[in-house]
């Protein structure tokens, strides 16, 4: 028996950093939204006791370092489950990206594997075993909309954004999460309305939507590299409803509430970048 999971790719409309806690961890407040842009995750059981993942993607690393390989070791382990599984993976999501494209891999191991394994696990419960693999796998565990607190775990869902085109534009350069947060200082933060994001989104309104959008993580990457506020920049010129860095960068995304708009943005873009993509967001 095989089972497929599908690992949709997500953009922070909102990204807001309130304050560094005792723990090290900075208390977050996002507003989360899944696109149409997702890895391909097949699971078949083996008898042997082995993690074995395969991938298009010769970039990443295929063992205990792999998102992959730490999901379905904490589930065999909090399961006791002594069978092994191979998995198969089409990598689509740009790596180190600000997508959550490992975390998302991460959530639909778990996932997958209480399917193929039938351990009949909660999502609620899956979420919890997946903090510990990283701070998006309890959002990726629902993906869709929702408005994310804490470090990641605390999850509201909020009703599908509406209806939108997105434009992603992803230079040549990997971003690491754990240096922008490094970096950080806090007094020079700029903070967006993450509160109005949500109302927004409550009350289906794309121009109140947009006009409130905003990373705070995004002045610390455009200041290490200026190429995300080019292109940011470039979006808005070719006719972008709004453009913000996604996550940690260095993504950036255009949002565009008609086709025709976001093809403009797609290919104006393509004259200064090789990976565009136009894409759809995503709300089953
Ligand atoms: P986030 O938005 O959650 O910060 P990201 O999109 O910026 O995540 P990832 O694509 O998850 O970043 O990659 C971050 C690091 O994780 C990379 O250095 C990569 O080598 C490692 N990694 C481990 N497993 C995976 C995986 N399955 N897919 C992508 N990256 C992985």
């Amino acid at each position: 028996m095989e089972i497929i999971e599908k690992a949709p790719a997500k953009i922070n409309l909102g990204l807001d950093v309130l304050y560094k806690r005792d723990d090290g961890y900075h208390e977050l407040e996002m507003v989360m939204s899944s696109i149409d842009l997702a890895d391909h995750l097949t699971f078949r059981t083996l008898e042997k006791d082995e993690i074995i993942i395969e991938t298009d993607n010769s970039f990443l690393p295929l063992d205990e370092r792999n998102h992959i390989y730490q999901a379905a070791m904490l589930l065999k382990r909090e399961c006791s489950i002594t069978k092994g599984v191979h998995v198969q993976m089409q990598k689509r999501i740009p790596v180190a990206a600000g997508m959550a494209g490992g975390s998302s891999d991460a959530a639909a191991t778990l996932r997958g594997l209480n399917r193929l394994w039938k351990l009949k696990l909660s999502l609620e419960e899956l979420a919890e075993l997946g903090e510990k693999v990283g701070s998006d796998v309890p959002y990726c565990i629902y993906g869709n909309t929702a408005y994310v607190r804490g470090k990641g775990e605390k999850i509201e869902f909020l009703p599908k954004v509406p209806q939108c085109w997105v434009v992603l534009v992803k230079p040549r350069l990997s971003v690491s999460t754990g240096t922008v947060f490094h970096n950080l200082k806090l007094e020079q933060l700029v903070h967006p309305d993450i509160q109005g994001i949500k109302e927004s989104i409550k009350q289906q309104n794309f121009k109140k939507m947009v006009s409130s959008l905003g990373n705070s993580l995004e002045a610390v990457t455009v200041q290490n590299y200026p190429i995300v506020g080019f292109l940011k920049e470039k979006m808005q010129q070719f006719g972008a409803d709004v453009a913000v860095m996604s996550g940690s960068g260095p993504t950036v995304f255009a949002l565009c509430e008609k086709r025709s708009r976001a093809q403009r943005v797609c290919n104006g873009l393509k004259g200064f970048c090789e990976e565009v993509y136009l894409i759809r967001t995503l709300n089953k």
